[in-house]
């Protein structure tokens, strides 16, 4: 399916990359996307796997760029030996 991404990890607000799991849910994780610094919201408790959104349903076109680039720091982030 289009645009189904687990967005699972997000920056609080210290700027640590952070797991969904470990926050609170909704707008309440103050956290930003690491990316394009955007406020994210937590959704936990769906039936669907936990991830963040962007709190601005605008802005869905750039939003694959942002899943994306934070997918390969991640990469970066694992292969460097962690954060
Ligand atoms: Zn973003």
């Amino acid at each position: 399916m289009m645009g189904d991404f687990v967005f699972s990890w997000a920056e609080d607000e210290d700027g640590k990359i952070v797991h969904v799991d470990s926050v609170p849910n909704g707008k309440l994780c103050r956290c930003r996307c690491p990316y394009c610094h955007e406020s994210l919201v937590a959704k936990q408790g769906d039936i669907r796997e936990h991830g963040f959104a962007h709190n601005s349903k605008d802005r869905q076109a750039n939003l694959s760029i942002c899943y994306k680039v934070t997918k390969v720091s991640l990469v970066n982030i694992n292969s460097s030996g962690g954060i």
